[in-house]
């Protein structure tokens, strides 16, 4: 998939109301008939030409979002306006911004890829003379495959194939939902690749998955969902910060008396009686330093853990800070 993004002549004129966020979503909440509430509350603006990961464990409640916006999931309450056109009152026009790939691949296996994207631009109403089946089948390399059904491509092909049938209307929004879910490394390279040229030429991007590594690699910023509530919304530099944490527990040999000082640890508690838990950041300290720190204490150390900050504890951390907030 090289950096050939669709042509932009197909895509909605901007409403008159000046430049809102490509994606608005106030207070949504979701609860499915069995009585899960899968989204709670979320309200979220996606700033225009960014690429915008929405990060969250399984369950969390991303798809649901996503599809709501995509207009296959009722939302219970709240709304959400696509590049300013509200999903209630302008759904037309809302989904003619939107392109979604959704988590699961499903297209006709009758026919071919050309005739899918043929297909899906009949049904966006793009005239013959404005489409772009044949720069979007270059671009996710499927030139070759044109005239084969859709039954006989490989997981990877038919991946690519849905990328490119959310782009048949050119929107200038294009949603990925977990789109490396069971994608080989090559793949994956490739669409990364795709998905930034469509940035370049001004597409605005969002991608929802579960690996952090993923959406610290593309995205400029990231949302993070957690039991259908939003904890965090940051430009990934800061959040990427926030898991450069690391934590040394110390085991001693006699019980606890005063604490170990270092100047760049970040957090130094006893958690047992003969248990020291050191926090620091690894740009600024390194375990060593620790047991250093410990020794001058005139502790024997019988053991040492350590622990890096992963997801989970970034997780921890800011919904800590939210109670904090809540509490304040
Ligand atoms: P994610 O995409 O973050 O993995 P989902 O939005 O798919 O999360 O799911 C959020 C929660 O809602 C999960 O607990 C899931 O089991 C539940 N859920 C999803 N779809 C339905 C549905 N159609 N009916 C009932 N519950 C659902
Ligand atoms: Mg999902």
């Amino acid at each position: 998939m090289t950096a050939t993004a669709p042509l932009a002549a197909n895509r909605p004129a901007q409403p008159a109301s000046g430049q809102p966020p490509a994606i608005a979503i106030r207070e949504l909440s979701k609860t499915y008939s069995g009585g899960k509430r899968a989204l709670d509350n979320v309200t979220l603006d996606i700033p225009r030409g960014s690429v915008f990961g929405l990060l969250g464990p399984n369950g969390a409640g991303k798809s649901t979002l996503i599809n709501i916006l995509a207009g296959m999931v009722k939302k219970t309450s709240g709304s959400a306006e696509i590049w300013g056109f509200d999903i209630d009152r302008d759904p037309r026009n809302a989904k003619r911004s939107i392109g979604i790939v959704p988590q699961e691949i499903m297209f006709d296996p009758f026919f071919t890829p050309r005739e899918t994207l043929e297909n899906q631009a009949g049904f966006y109403g793009v005239p013959k003379d404005q489409r772009i089946t044949e720069e979007l089948l270059r671009a996710v390399r499927l030139e070759d495959k044109a005239e084969a059904y859709a039954r006989t491509l490989s997981g990877g092909m038919k991946r690519r194939l849905m990328v490119a049938k959310a782009m048949v209307h050119s929107p200038p929004i294009i949603v990925l939902d977990e789109p490396t879910a069971g994608v080989d490394i090559e793949l994956r390279q490739q669409l990364w690749d795709y998905v930034r040229s469509l940035n370049a030429e001004g597409v605005t991007v969002v991608l929802t998955t579960h690996y952090l590594e993923e959406a610290e690699e593309l995205c400029d910023r990231i949302a993070i969902i957690n039991h259908g509530k939003l904890i965090a919304d940051k430009p990934t530099r800061e959040l990427v910060a926030m898991g450069r944490e690391k934590t040394v527990v110390v085991t001693l040999g006699q019980d606890v008396d005063a604490l170990p000082q270092g100047r760049s640890f970040e957090k130094v508690e006893a958690i047992g009686e003969r248990q020291i838990a050191i926090t620091f950041d690894m740009d600024k300290a390194t375990a060593g330093e620790v047991i250093t720190a410990v020794q001058a204490g005139h502790y024997d150390i019988v053991d040492v853990v350590t622990r890096e900050a992963d997801l989970e504890d970034v997780f921890l951390k800011l919904t800590r800070e939210n109670n904090a907030d809540a509490a304040a």
